[in-house]
């Protein structure tokens, strides 16, 4: 299915992210994972892909197939183009045909010390245009609710969103953020700016402090101080720590879908547990939005 479609037909979209098992293990070892996502019918899983793997082994591909052909569940492939030249793209592309994969986020990809540059697809519109162009797939692309880390503020990330569009991406995800003022703020701006392409806000529950400071080194995302009292308060208890994080992230889902957000994409960290708990607290707003 065409995920585009979903936003036509749903008032809020309901998605998880979640990420492949390392290349040295068996794709098998997600199956359970898999097993438990599916009894909470979300409306896609999306899988990210790695720059590490070769490309002829991606398991980004080998999951993707997975979650679509034998769980029965619509995904989205990830796809990043600074580590890949035109020809490693094509041969993407038609994996993901076999596979019967029709959605692709498209993205740039992280410039990490050391990580090889290949330099034919500089930015994520070209690698947009580049899968228009050589395929027909529903192409979907990030933006950043704060600003992209290298450019912070949101002119520039306004200017990129428009270029996605033109290109050819027909939604966006956004990053993760934990302060939906700054979220609504930039929504109102984009709107502004005539993009009116639906928007998915990324929502990341916080489950523990080392990943906090990981997240926020990767993403550049804000702190509020009503957050950083919680995770300094329940630091030392890793299972107060868990439910206080997992309410948080309910507490922003539930102001954003009663504010008339386009979807809601859930990093679930590949945690089923966190996925339920989440689930199962907005499963009858999202009935109510969606009027099921
Ligand atoms: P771009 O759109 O190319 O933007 C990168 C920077 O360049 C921005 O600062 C932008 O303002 C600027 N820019 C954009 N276009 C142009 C242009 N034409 N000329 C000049 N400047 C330009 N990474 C992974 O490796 N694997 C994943 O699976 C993955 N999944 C992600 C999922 C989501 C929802 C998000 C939000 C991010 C994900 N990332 C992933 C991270 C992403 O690769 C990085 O954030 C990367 O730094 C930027 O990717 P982009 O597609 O937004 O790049």
């Amino acid at each position: 299915m065409n995920i585009k479609n979903l936003f036509r037909d749903k008032k809020a979209v309901f998605s998880f992210e979640i990420f492949p098992p390392k290349t040295t293990s068996s794709i098998q070892t997600i199956y359970n994972t898999l097993e438990d996502l599916k009894g909470l019918s979300p409306d896609y899983i999306s899988v990210t892909y790695g720059a590490g793997g070769s490309v002829k082994n991606s398991k980004t591909i080998e999951l993707s197939s997975l979650i679509k052909n034998k769980y029965g569940i619509e995904a989205v492939s990830h796809l990043t183009c600074i580590n890949l030249d035109k020809k490693d793209v094509k041969y993407y592309l038609r994996e993901f045909e076999k596979n019967n994969i029709e959605n692709i986020l498209a993205l740039r990809g992280d410039i990490d010390i050391g990580s090889k540059i290949i330099g034919e697809l500089d930015h994520a519109n070209e690698l947009i245009k580049y899968i228009n162009d050589n395929g027909n797939f529903n192409i979907a692309a990030a933006c950043y609710p704060e600003g992209h880390i290298e450019h912070k503020g949101l002119y520039r990330e306004i200017e990129s969103m428009k270029r996605k569009e033109y290109s050819g991406a027909s939604y966006f995800i956004s990053q993760l953020f934990f302060d939906n003022n700054l979220y609504y703020n930039f929504q109102d701006e984009v709107r502004a700016a005539n993009i009116n392409l639906p928007i998915e806000a990324g929502i990341m529950p916080v489950t523990n402090k080392k990943q906090i400071e990981r997240i926020l080194s990767l993403s550049g995302a804000s702190f509020p101080n009503k957050f950083k009292k919680i995770i300094d308060k329940y630091e030392h208890n890793p299972e107060a720590l868990r439910d206080a994080g997992i309410a948080y992230a309910v507490e922003q889902i539930v102001d954003l879908i009663s504010t008339g957000v386009d979807g809601i994409h859930l990093y679930i960290m590949n945690n089923p547990y966190i996925a339920q708990k989440i689930t199962k607290s907005i499963e009858s707003i999202l009935l109510t939005v969606n009027k099921i």
